[in-house]
């Protein structure tokens, strides 16, 4: 045999043990696959900051009106942003399960204490406060400190910036859902919230024990799944813009038979 025809028949063996090698190791990895079916995830454009409205967002308050808000007439629009003022303002559409965005900044010029600084709050399904607080150095009770869900639970750590500079709440918040056929408030499932504040968590999934009150234990009341969201107004000038909210949906397979 010549040296050439050595080569190639070496090379050829080698090739040939490294096929059924292979072979030999794809036959015992065998691929998982479930059989569900999965549509495909719809394409989204996400915002170009974290700030940004993603493409399949509903703009609640883009910095110009409030025109999406019952009562939002009285609050005071400025430069991009809007101040409490004259009552609370509620949504005039509904909403079930989502996530929803929202920028505040309590008042720069200092005043009052405990609960009676920079006080405001997102109220989901118009009755679950995620509390709004200046708790930059002002202490007050720890269940009613900014990012506490009020009365409930404490933020899980303090991650507000001072007062006067902007700050972000991305809420996720899965709605109760109540027995049907029953008039008095029968949990099927409870709510749950997930709150980041300034990009921390502080709460994860929490599970809400009922409305939150000033005065009485947390109790729930019987309500449809979509109900409005409310912005408070507690008597302080707290800033908010750029409000955003997606409708969410885990997403379905279809399971083999
Ligand atoms: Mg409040």
């Amino acid at each position: 045999m010549s040296g050439k025809r050595a080569v190639l028949f070496a090379v050829f063996g080698g090739v040939v043990i490294a096929c059924s090698v292979m072979t030999a190791v794809a036959a015992r990895q065998k691929e998982f696959k479930s059989g569900i079916v999965w549509p495909e995830p719809k394409v989204i454009t996400p915002g170009k900051t974290d700030h940004e409205p993603p493409s399949d967002a509903i703009v609640l308050f883009d910095g110009k009106d409030l025109s999406k808000w019952n009562n939002g007439e009285k609050w005071e629009i400025k430069d991009g942003y809007a101040i409490v003022k004259g009552g609370d303002i509620t949504t005039k559409d509904s909403f079930g399960d989502y996530q929803l965005h929202v920028e505040f900044a309590t008042p720069e010029k200092v005043s009052g204490n405990g609960q009676g600084r920079g006080n405001s709050g997102v109220f989901l399904a118009n009755r679950y406060e995620v509390q709004i607080l200046d708790s930059f150095e002002n202490k007050t009770y720890f269940d009613g400190q900014c990012a506490a869900v009020y009365k409930q639970s404490p933020p899980m750590v303090n991650a507000c910036r001072k007062p006067g500079e902007w700050q972000t709440f991305d809420i996720i918040f899965t709605a109760p859902r109540f027995d049907e056929n029953v008039k008095e408030a029968k949990v099927l499932t409870p709510g749950y919230v997930t709150v980041i504040h300034n990009g921390v968590v502080v709460h994860n999934h929490f599970e809400l024990q009922g409305g939150t009150f000033y005065d009485r234990a947390p109790a729930y009341q019987k309500h449809p799944v979509k109900q409005p969201i409310r912005l408070q107004n507690h008597g302080n000038p707290v800033k908010f813009r750029n409000i955003w909210l997606r409708e969410i949906k885990q997403i379905e397979g279809k399971k083999p038979e």
